[in-house]
């Protein structure tokens, strides 16, 4: 792989390291922040895939093949150089040089900076220790032949590949991590024509995201469509051919399950080796302040490899979020700090509609409120505390997640429509937007549980069925 680069300056002020979607949607945020959407100083971007910057969101589309190629990317080299932005790509930074205020690249590259953003995402998790004769991966491109994360383009290329291969000689393949990456991964192989078994850990599918119900849905449509799902799934051991490939996992019930090719989609580790390495505070990922500031006041930190008040990201409307404030910290214009906040997640399967935000287990005392049409496999879970909205969980009809979910970041008060709350969701938050100011959730003239439940598809159910955890999705990939 060769480096390439485009309009190299002598000393950027600002040089980023990572070139994935925080990087290049914050230098389009810096562009459009500029007068004349010249940026002020000379900006270099180093990054480790050699593609142009690319909608990592839309490879589940892609595997799918319900996408191309061209359509992923973000911006074309001319547009790099129209704003005075060196673009170094296949060529990662492999250490920082805080002294001396400079990167090195692998390829020997030495780039100051005055200013550095780090950007460099995650990677796939190993869900099970290699076999002990293997090398130790230090990362995902170290990992066995048959096995491998779902990232990049370049996986995609590599399970496209497959799939052909895997048509011609009749191998499945195997996915690890019942969560939206691993079925977005599963629902893409099949498409592509290949046998697939989804292992999950859990008893349910979409575990932090979806109560019992809506998670017996998804599988039930799922399965219909020819997935084999195997739920309660504990790895033992990997299986391995005797040329050294992994064939397939053994788990712990003694079940053997055989594959030409493991997805491993059961959680994601911050990428943070040579952060750590120069010496900057880190935990789980690289520490920042909520103006995305590191421990070391020329260096700042976004998206999947930094950490805010303890938490990580794994989605992108957080990081989106994050832009906003540093995009504003770099170019010195005032801005609130970033403040993390409630996620809602979506599921990219052609034809599942689902969306879920908020928490999953009721607390004693929340009420959950649940609608289901069987005929038309609609499904509607909202719990409630102190008459506001804690938790959502749609199936079928989600056309009312976004205002529920509005409803919910906001905290308001929904006694007034409490009669309509369940059955016509975005209707009733918009009257009571039009209304004007929430009633108090004491008000007298809104009693709970006063609902209409003759409807016999409606059911009013306030037991906890849930496993203990809030659906709080903080990463796209989920622990299996
Ligand atoms: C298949 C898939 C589907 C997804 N779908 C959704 C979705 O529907 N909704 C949602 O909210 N989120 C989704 N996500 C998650 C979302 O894509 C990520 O949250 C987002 O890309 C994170 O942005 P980032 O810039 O922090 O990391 P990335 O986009 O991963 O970018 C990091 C970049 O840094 C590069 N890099 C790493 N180390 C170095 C180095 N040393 N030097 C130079 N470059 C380096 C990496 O190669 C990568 O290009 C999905 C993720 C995947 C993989």
């Amino acid at each position: 792989m060769h480096p390439s680069s485009t309009t190299r300056e002598p000393t950027p002020a600002l040089v980023i390291i990572g070139h994935g979607m925080a990087a290049q949607k914050l230098l389009e945020q810096l562009v459009s922040l500029s007068p004349d959407q010249q940026l002020p100083w000379p900006v270099t971007v180093i990054g480790e895939e050699p593609h142009l910057p690319y909608n990592r969101i839309q490879l589940s589309p892609l595997l799918a093949g319900e996408t191309r190629t061209e359509g992923l990317i973000s911006q074309q080299a001319d547009w790099f150089s129209r704003h005075g932005i060196t673009r170094i790509s296949g060529d990662p930074a492999s250490q920082i040089d805080r002294a001396a205020r400079c990167v090195e690249t692998a390829s020997g590259g030495r780039i100051p900076y005055q200013r550095l953003v780090i950007a460099t995402g995650s990677r796939p998790a190993l869900p099970l220790p290699l076999p002990a004769h293997l090398p130790k991966a230090s990362s995902v491109n170290d990992w066995p032949p048959g096995l491998m994360g779902f990232r990049d383009l370049k996986d995609v290329e590599q399970m496209q590949a497959a799939c052909l291969a895997g048509r011609q000689a009749g191998a499945g393949a195997l996915v690890i991590g019942g969560g939206l990456l691993g079925l977005e991964a599963a629902e893409g192989l099949r498409k592509g024509g290949l046998e697939v078994t989804l292992l999950q850990r859990s008893e349910r599918l979409m575990n932090r995201q979806l109560d019992e119900v809506a998670a017996g849905l998804l599988e039930r449509e799922l399965r219909e469509r020819g997935l084999d799902i195997i739920t309660g799934a504990h790895l033992e051991e990997w299986l391995e051919s005797p040329a050294g490939r992994i064939s397939g996992v053994r788990l712990t019930d003694g079940r053997e399950l055989h594959a030409g090719l493991t997805i491993a989609a059961t959680g994601i580790r911050p990428e943070i080796e040579f952060a750590r390495a120069a010496g900057l505070a880190c935990q789980r990922a690289i520490q920042v302040d909520g103006h995305l500031l590191t421990s070391d006041p020329h260096i700042h930190a976004l998206g999947e490899c930094c950490e805010v008040d303890g938490e990580t990201f794994g989605l992108i409307e957080p990081i989106w979020a994050q832009i906003e404030v540093l995009a504003r910290q770099l170019l010195a214009q005032p801005t609130p700090p970033y403040r993390n906040a409630p996620l809602a997640t979506r599921l990219k399967v052609s034809g599942i509609d689902l969306y879920s935000c908020g928490e999953l287990a009721p607390q004693p005392n929340d009420e959950v409120l649940v609608y289901q049409d069987h005929a038309l496999g609609d499904y509607r879970r909202l719990l409630l505390r102190e008459e506001r909205l804690v938790g959502v969980v749609l199936y079928g009809d989600v056309s009312a997640g976004n205002a529920l979910f509005e409803a919910l970041k906001a905290g308001t008060p929904l006694t007034r429509i409490r009669e309509d709350l369940l059955l016509m969701p975005a209707e009733a938050l918009a009257r009571l937007t039009q209304d004007g100011p929430p009633t108090a959730p004491d008000d007298p003239s809104g009693k709970p549980g006063t609902q209409d439940m003759t409807d016999q598809h409606r059911d009013r159910d306030t037991t906890d069925k849930t496993d203990k955890t809030d659906n709080t999705p903080d990463t796209f990939e989920e622990a299996a």
